[in-house]
């Protein structure tokens, strides 16, 4: 028997002091070698993916806004105008990084537009927001304005913001770079009183002064887990300048000093001028910029937000059509969820009107579709399932109405 002299042609071991030697035509390659070469490629090829820019999506505004249709109900105007803005924001961003620099041929620079949504609360803004970031393929992450305060104070920094999109990238902060941040409640950070030189107001002036940095584009040092910053954290750095920032809200009785600014233009007007005729029941249509800073946003803050549109009230007829109509409506995931077990389920069409009657009374708008819902259909979530259960599930008015009941929808109210 002639003797094994093969040898790994890597590290050199012999063939008895390993688990297996593979051969090639005029080398060897030992297990060990095979898992080292396995972890060197896998390192490379993550190597190459983080230093290649990450691209996304980019589509024409009316293909956007097409898409758009498909997940939110109604509120045209918001959809065209985050249409375009989105558009203008990643085409800007697009040629730069061909050309390798932030401002094109004729050195014009094109500054960033962010946007600000406002609308009643369950009107579609964060849907919006995350339904675009979601078509484009870029980081998304909601933020909540009113946890946020200047820095020293309870609370988190406004650089917690930022953590949390680079937690969303998987740590890649080129990426990061190019996400959309959506900050819903900035109504609640509006300064207190008309009067900026009183004490300092830690929950809203100081936060929107914080938000502002970050707002128009800046190198933030980011501590990576979140949390509040400390000396001996590493810190991350993220250029703000690609990142999209949408703010969202309700502006709660903003309709009033929009109507004081229409009159107050009204008479400015010559008198022969023939007056627009002004639509009372949603005053949000006409919103402007001098509104928000009478609703005690700083001036600063309205200038870095400078694409401003409104959502409307959803009516019956939305509520209606938000049940079944969006690609992932209500209606057509409880009918997924049941078919999973191999059950139909059927609903009546007033059940629909029923459910969306109920979110009215209560007060309960979108969001409330939910919950609705899920009072209805739990016994039969609960039942369906088991052994020798009917495979058909046939939800009337009847049985909508007996179930509410039984689960006591008055608890859904709110207070
Ligand atoms: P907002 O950010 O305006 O407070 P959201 O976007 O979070 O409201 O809406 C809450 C939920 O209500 C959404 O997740 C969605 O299911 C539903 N919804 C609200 N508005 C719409 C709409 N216009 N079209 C479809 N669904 C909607």
């Amino acid at each position: 028997m002639t003797k094994d002299t093969r040898k790994c042609s890597f590290c050199g071991r012999d063939g008895k002091s390993v688990e297996m030697l593979i051969s090639g035509i005029n080398a060897h390659i030992c297990d060990r070698c095979v898992d080292q070469a396995q972890i060197i490629v896998a390192e490379e090829q993550k190597l190459k993916q983080k230093n290649k820019l990450p691209s996304f999506r980019l589509l024409k505004p009316s293909e956007m806004k097409a898409h758009l249709d498909q997940y939110v109900i109604g509120q045209e105007e918001a959809k065209k105008v985050l249409s375009v803005a989105v558009y203008n924001h990643y085409k800007r961003i697009d040629a730069a990084s061909r050309s390798g620099k932030a401002v094109d041929d004729n050195d014009v620079e094109i500054e960033k537009s962010n946007i600000i949504l406002v609308g009643e609360t369950g009107t579609g803004k964060t849907l919006l927001a995350r339904t675009i970031a979601k078509m484009l393929h870029v980081p998304f992450c909601i933020a909540d304005a009113t946890v946020l305060t200047e820095a020293g104070y309870v609370g988190e920094d406004v650089e917690s913001i930022l953590s949390r999109l680079l937690q969303v990238a998987d740590y890649d902060v080129a990426s990061a770079e190019r996400g959309i941040v959506f900050i819903d409640e900035v109504d609640k950070i509006a300064r207190k009183s008309d009067n900026p030189s009183i004490t300092r107001d830690v929950s809203g002036e100081g936060v929107q002064q914080a938000l502002l940095k970050i707002l128009e584009g800046a190198v933030v040092s980011v501590p990576p887990q979140g949390g509040r910053k400390h000396p001996e954290q590493k810190m991350v750095q993220i250029n703000t300048q690609n990142i999209l920032f949408i703010c969202g809200g309700a502006f709660d009785g903003i309709e009033k000093r929009i109507g004081s600014r229409l009159q107050a233009n009204a008479i400015g007007y010559s008198a022969s001028k023939e007056q627009q005729v002004i639509d009372k029941d949603n005053m949000l249509q006409y919103i402007a910029p001098p509104d928000l800073k009478s609703y005690g946003l700083i001036p600063e803050l309205v200038g870095r937000l400078p694409v401003l549109s409104f959502l409307n009230p959803l009516d019956k007829d939305a509520l209606r059509r938000i049940l079944t109509e969006p690609r992932n409506a209500l209606i057509k995931q409880y009918v997924k969820l049941f078919e999973m077990d191999d059950i139909e389920i059927k609903v009546d069409d007033d059940v629909f009107d029923f459910i969306v009657e109920k979110a009215i009374e209560f007060k309960l708008g979108a969001r409330g579709l939910r919950s609705i819902c899920e009072l209805i259909m739990m016994d039969a979530m609960f039942n369906a399932p088991a052994e020798g259960a009917d495979k058909l599930i046939h939800i009337t008015i009847e049985y909508a109405q007996s179930q509410l009941n039984l689960n006591n929808i008055g608890r859904l109210k709110v207070a």
